[in-house]
């Protein structure tokens, strides 16, 4: 079955290219012009597999769409991807640090589209072969079922940073590098995505843990990794 993408754009002409693009990438499109259409369509019954949400749009604007998209229970983990036509980097932590699990730049080629659809597809896919239950410390991360637990109650995380949870509790009291993050936790080539998203994403996974985030320590100059013990210092 093709994949289902929700392509939310209110240029109407950026949006029809883009769409008959996707569609000969293999690609089912629907459109949504409005955020507001975005999160109708995504609270219907027919699910997405990814949405590209425009940053930019005239009612709803796309980092709030995305917030509130993160924030149901039905579209937690849908792999969004975020186009921004601006290109500070502030802006792009700024969608990270609202869930978006990437961005693109616009202008962007359809090729390069897809092709960061796909790593998304496939990361998800990814995420649903990796083995069953991870357990360490107060945390639970069922991962094919994209569900984790802190002391028993459902930890609201993103895909992506409970991969990263996933990944360091089955590594644990092993310092992984950012480089080793980002090739075990996003795998995917051709994308710029930098040490700096792996901190957005690691700050934001942990903020939400409380105070049980000092499970996931910072090692300076290295990485990050799942602490043995729960008292354990972080090394300097
Ligand atoms: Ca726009």
């Amino acid at each position: 079955m093709a994949p289902r993408v929700l392509l939310v754009e209110d240029e109407p002409d950026l949006a029809r290219t883009v769409a008959y693009g996707l569609k000969r990438e293999g690609f089912d499109v629907t459109i949504a012009a409005t955020g507001r259409a975005a999160l109708e369509a995504t609270s219907g019954p027919l699910p997405f597999d990814a949405v590209v949400l425009d940053l930019m749009l005239p009612d709803l604007g796309g980092l709030e769409v995305c917030r509130r998209m993160r924030s149901d229970s039905r579209t937690r983990n849908l792999p969004i991807l975020m186009a921004t036509a601006r290109g500070e980097e502030i802006d792009r932590v700024v969608g990270f640090e609202i869930g978006a699990d990437d961005y693109v730049v616009k202008p962007y080629s359809v090729r390069e589209l897809s092709l960061r659809i796909k790593a998304l597809l496939r990361r998800v896919e990814n995420i649903k072969e990796s083995d069953g239950m991870q357990v360490a410390g107060p945390f639970r991360v069922d991962v094919p079922s994209h569900t984790a637990w802190l002391d028993d109650v459902p930890l609201p995380l993103t895909t992506i940073e409970m991969r990263l949870l996933a990944f360091l509790m089955s590594r644990r009291g092993r310092v992984q590098s950012r480089q080793q993050l980002l090739d075990g936790v996003w795998a995917q080539g051709g994308s710029d995505i930098t040490d700096r998203t792996v901190d957005a994403h690691v700050k934001r996974m942990r903020d939400k843990c409380g105070a049980a985030g000092a499970w996931i320590q910072t090692v300076r100059g290295v990485g990050y990794r799942f602490a043995e013990a729960p008292d354990e210092d972080a090394i300097p």
